[in-house]
Formats: C-alpha cells, structure tokens, sequence
C-alpha cells in the first residue's frame, strides 16, 4: 500500500468516527481531497486508493495537473479564490466551484459554462466568522445571493461552503460550524434544493462533521505538509 492510500484509509477512519460518535451516518459524508501543491502522481495514487474528488486551489496549477491526468474520471472542485480574470478557466474546466461570494462572478460562471458540459455546481462561500478581510458573503447577505444564484442557468446551487479562523477548542470550532449549518438550514427553508455543507479540513473535521458537514477538505492529512504559500497570489 502507498503512503497516501494508507493516510486515505486513515482520514476515512476518522469520518466514520466522527459520524458515530456524531450519530451520523457515514454514506452522508464526502472526502474531497486536496492537491493543492502536489504534482499529478500524488492524485494518481490517491485515485488509485479510490478517491475521486479532488478539491485545488491554483487555478493555473489545477489546469495544468488535470491536462496531466486526463483520461481519469476524476471530480474537480475550485476551492481557491474566484477572481473575474480567473472565471473562464473555473467555468470550462472544473466540475464545482465552491467559494463563489459575490454575484457578478455567479454570473460570469454561468455565460461562460461551455455548453457542452453539465452545469457547474456551486456552493456559496459564508464568512461565518465575520472577518473583516476575508472573502465569503455576509451571514445576512447569503439568502439573497442564493435566490439571484440559483436561477442562474448555467449553474447548479447546491449548498454552502466556509473556512472559518482556528479556534481553541472542539466546542468553540463546532459552534462556528453550526452557525453556518443554522445558515444553511435557513435556506432550505426557504425552498432552495441544496444538499452540500461544505465544512471540516484536516485539522477540525471531526467538529465540522458534528456540525452537520456533508463534505469534508482534507489535504495535509492525505498528502503530508506543503510549504508556506501566500493564499492570494498566483
Ligand atoms: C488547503 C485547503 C484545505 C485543506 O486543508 P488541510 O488543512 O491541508 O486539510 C481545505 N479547504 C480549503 C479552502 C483549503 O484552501
């Protein structure tokens, strides 16, 4: 067995965990795996391990390990920053694009959606935790952003997504995530048909899962530690 298929078997073993110590079942919870900073040989092994859904960050980097890798049935999602100049290469390559936060890129997605490919699905990223230079739409302003989203015709809106700061301790994470599980909850009460929470990384899935994620991002837990990047430069 390959060091990223036993570290897969590992972060699958913890979900389960999560999930019954939650009360939760497991088939409710997806592992979308990171790459971000990793070469196409470490996504080869971890398809060959059985994951599928891999979640990137660096658009250009992204494209270029998917050109690498095409002919795998694998699932990409955008979970870096959305900028306009970067709307074309999200919308003609990747399968999700999570971390849309502002109208005028929905819409940019959804004209530039090759109409050859199934819609992109989206969820909305939610600055949960109110930090003032962070991306991701306001609590107050997600219902809004939903309803105008969600009749865009090239988009499927499916759930919510955040990333929210480190906090001391299991409760203290876990209440951060059920705010934004609240938040999400509101919008299916509203009518909006969504089915993705988009919460938990390495370090605090096991809060997100008792929060309700069905979708957690792991990647040092996959693929090992990456080195230190500026997360807005490209
Ligand atoms: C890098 C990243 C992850 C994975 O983080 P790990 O701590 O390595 O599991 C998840 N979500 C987003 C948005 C990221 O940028």
């Amino acid at each position: 067995m390959t060091v990223i298929a036993a570290q897969l078997q590992a972060v699958h073993a913890r979900i389960v965990a999560a999930c019954h110590a939650a009360g939760r079942d497991p088939a409710e919870v997806r592992l979308l795996a990171v790459s971000k900073t990793f070469g196409p040989e470490a996504v080869r092994a971890a398809h060959a391990a059985g994951q599928t859904a891999f979640g990137e960050n660096y658009i250009h980097e992204a494209v270029d390990k998917m050109a690498a890798l095409a002919g795998l049935p694998l699932q990409w999602h955008c979970i870096g920053p959305v900028q306009s100049n970067k709307t074309r290469l999200v919308a003609g390559h990747f399968a999700w694009a999570q971390t849309v936060d502002r109208l005028k890129i929905a819409q940019r997605l959804s004209e530039q959606r090759p109409a050859g490919l199934p819609p992109l699905q989206v969820c909305l990223q939610v600055n949960v935790d109110g930090g003032a230079t962070k991306s991701g739409v306001a609590p107050a302003d997600v219902l809004a952003l939903a309803r105008a989203v969600a009749v865009l015709p090239r988009l499927q809106l499916r759930g919510l997504m955040c990333i929210p700061e480190p906090q001391p301790d299991f409760e203290a994470m876990k209440a951060v995530f059920l705010r934004t599980h609240e938040i999400y909850e509101d919008l299916r009460s509203a009518g909006l048909a969504l089915d993705t929470l988009s919460m938990g990384m390495t370090a605090d899935l096991e809060a997100a899962i008792h929060a309700g994620s069905t979708l957690v991002r792991v990647g040092t837990a996959i693929f090992g530690g990456r080195p230190a990047r500026d997360h807005n430069v490209e």
